[in-house]
């Protein structure tokens, strides 16, 4: 069964096709929108989106050697995202189930980053520590639902990581700069440590090194950068930890461009260790956002849920919360 997965959350426009019950990723493309400053200007990210999305599917179909006549199902992420981004996804992967007549399914966006998990390895039911620029959450299935058992209160880790590079005179996306810096570093600076209940927050860190540290010339960058990494993976990895406690679930998995950073995986390897729990890692084209995860999850939901939804009627939801979703698929 082939699954075309379309994927336009926020800055990434992604295709990709899956061989579904071979669970075998056929191409897993996708385009960036970048800027030199200014961050992600919700229209002209539409406008690079709307510009890609021929040209990218094409390409997936040349690598692959198929055609829309060989697709069996469409799935794309209709929430959670910029409404702006959302919306061109939304116009292009409807259009196309009706020009050729396949079956669509809309897919939450952060429930994927969970699912892909057992595409790529054995989870069976893990709680996934997502950390990409604009969401960080820990989500996991209880009681029916993927439920939100913590995130920030404020902004994302990504978020957090690339206004600190900014500040130290890094480039964009700063987590990669922060990595390497850090790695340099060795003395631990200690910093505000923000875990409210099962929640965290970032703002305040950030406020406490520019008065402290940022420009000071106190301490050195590379300590600073280390500190910075220590402090908040660890707020990362207690909150997940808390969660896998609570809902006593032994496997973990990692999702979000922030989760490429190696010393982040290394900490939730070492906590999963502790607990004798499993922590899958995805590889980095599955980290970040990517349309086969939607594909992966579209497939579930239509196969093992029965789930269909009408091209003419189905809306984004830019607010979608997981625990809004109906889970029938499990
Ligand atoms: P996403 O929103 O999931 O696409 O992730 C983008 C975020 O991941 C940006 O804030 C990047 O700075 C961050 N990021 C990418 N690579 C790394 C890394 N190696 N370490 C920390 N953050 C990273
Ligand atoms: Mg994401």
């Amino acid at each position: 069964m082939i699954v075309l997965g379309i994927e336009s959350t926020a800055h990434t426009f992604g295709i990709s096709l899956l061989d579904a019950k071979k669970k075998k990723i056929l191409c897993n493309l996708r385009d960036l929108y970048t800027t030199e400053k200014g961050g992600m200007v919700p229209n002209k990210v539409a406008d690079h989106h709307e510009e890609i999305c021929d040209e990218l599917l094409r390409k997936a179909f040349d690598e692959t050697k198929l055609s829309m006549k060989d697709v069996d199902l469409i799935a794309f992420s209709n929430a959670p995202g910029l409404g702006h981004a959302l919306k061109i996804g939304s116009i292009f992967s409807r259009t196309l189930a009706m020009t050729h007549n396949k079956p669509l399914v809309g897919v939450n966006h952060c429930i994927a980053h969970l699912e892909v998990a057992s595409l790529v390895s054995k989870a069976k039911d893990p709680v996934l520590l997502y950390c990409s620029g604009a969401n960080t959450q820990v989500i996991a299935y209880d009681g029916g639902k993927y439920r939100i058992f913590g995130e920030t209160l404020d902004i994302g880790i990504g978020n957090f990581i690339d206004t600190f590079a900014r500040k130290l005179g890094l480039g964009f996306p700063g987590g990669p700069h922060v990595e390497k810096l850090a790695s340099k570093g060795k003395k631990y600076l200690p910093l505000l440590y923000s875990v409210k209940g099962m929640d965290v927050a970032f703002s305040g860190l950030l406020t406490h090194l520019e008065r402290k540290y940022i420009g000071k010339g106190k301490e050195k960058k590379e300590d600073v950068a280390f500190s910075v990494q220590e402090t908040v993976f660890a707020m990362l990895i207690e909150v997940a930890e808390r969660a896998m406690a609570h809902c006593e679930k032994n496997e973990l998995v990692l999702g979000g461009g922030v989760a490429c950073n190696k010393r982040l995986q290394e900490m939730a390897e070492i906590m999963c260790k502790d607990r004798k729990a499993k922590c899958y890692i995805p590889e980095n084209g599955l980290l970040v956002d990517n349309a086969a995860m939607i594909a992966w999850t579209g497939f579930l939901m239509h196969t093992k849920g029965g789930i269909t939804h009408d091209p003419k009627t189905l809306t984004i939801d830019p607010y979608e919360r997981t625990d809004d979703v109906e889970v029938r698929w499990r």
